[in-house]
């Protein structure tokens, strides 16, 4: 038997009284399992699988079927964040993106309690920009496509205080050297500077000072394109929560 954290991203009737689920798990990457009784064993699985939900996992792994869901533990069902549509739209995009990830048999790692602070802070702030975004460019990094966010990817000088153009997937050029090639949009130098200080590259005082703020409607289309524009290169499709989470977030 496997004892691991969990969260749940997919579920599926098996038949009238089964159940099967993919989840992400701390220890084991993604995993797809077969849940007997899933609706009626309350004490086995305690009304815990749905999805976006953290659980502890009591697994038995087979060599040649999906692994079994024995039994489960709560840890926390963000209960809060499914009474906002747009919290649980956020949460929703994030799973997707961590599904894309996360391989079978490959541990998440750090992407775990990234994804887990994520939830809990949406709960907390449903509406704020930031807690995603920071999100999505932390994720970029594990799975080694970090923007550069700093320098321009042609000449190498600074573009921060300066207006800069996407440049995919390494970056962005400075403005100099945008003549040069093929012609994309620009962010503004405010929405690259907000986005290299989500990135967690930039001075924690400035940061704070000016995470204090919310950034304005257009920074924040910016920088949505910008991930936006990353993400697509990198998973070559549009992700169905993305396109869902556009239908409940202004903003
Ligand atoms: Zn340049």
């Amino acid at each position: 038997m496997v004892v691991d954290d969990a969260v749940v991203t997919l579920r599926r009737d098996f038949s009238e009284a089964d159940r099967v689920l993919e989840l992400l798990t701390f220890r084991h990457g993604k995993v797809s399992v077969f849940a007997a009784r899933a609706k009626s064993s309350r004490k086995r699985f305690g009304g815990g699988l749905e999805l976006g939900s953290w659980l502890k996992v009591w697994l038995r792994p087979k060599a040649s079927a999906l692994w079994r869901l024995e039994k489960v533990e709560l840890v926390d069902g963000f209960l809060q964040l499914r009474q906002s549509l747009e919290a649980t739209a956020k949460g929703m995009y994030a799973l997707e993106l961590c599904r894309e990830i996360c391989q079978e048999g490959e541990p998440m790692g750090a992407i775990f309690p990234l994804l887990m602070r994520l939830m809990k802070r949406l709960q907390q702030a449903p509406h704020a920009v930031g807690p995603l975004m920071k999100f999505e460019l932390t994720l970029l990094g594990y799975a080694g496509w970090p923007p550069q966010l700093h320098f321009c990817e042609r000449c190498k000088t600074d573009v921060l205080g300066q207006s800069a153009m996407f440049f995919l997937p390494e970056g962005v050029v400075c403005m100099g050297c945008s003549k040069q090639v093929e012609e994309r949009p620009v962010l503004s130098k405010e929405a690259l500077e907000t986005l290299h200080i989500l990135q967690g590259k930039a001075s924690k005082v400035s940061g704070e000072k000016l995470l204090g703020q919310r950034p304005s409607e257009a920074q924040i289309l910016e920088m949505r394109l910008f991930l936006d524009e990353f993400w697509f290169f990198h998973l070559g499709k549009k992700l169905k929560a993305r396109v869902f989470m556009d239908e409940m977030v202004a903003g």
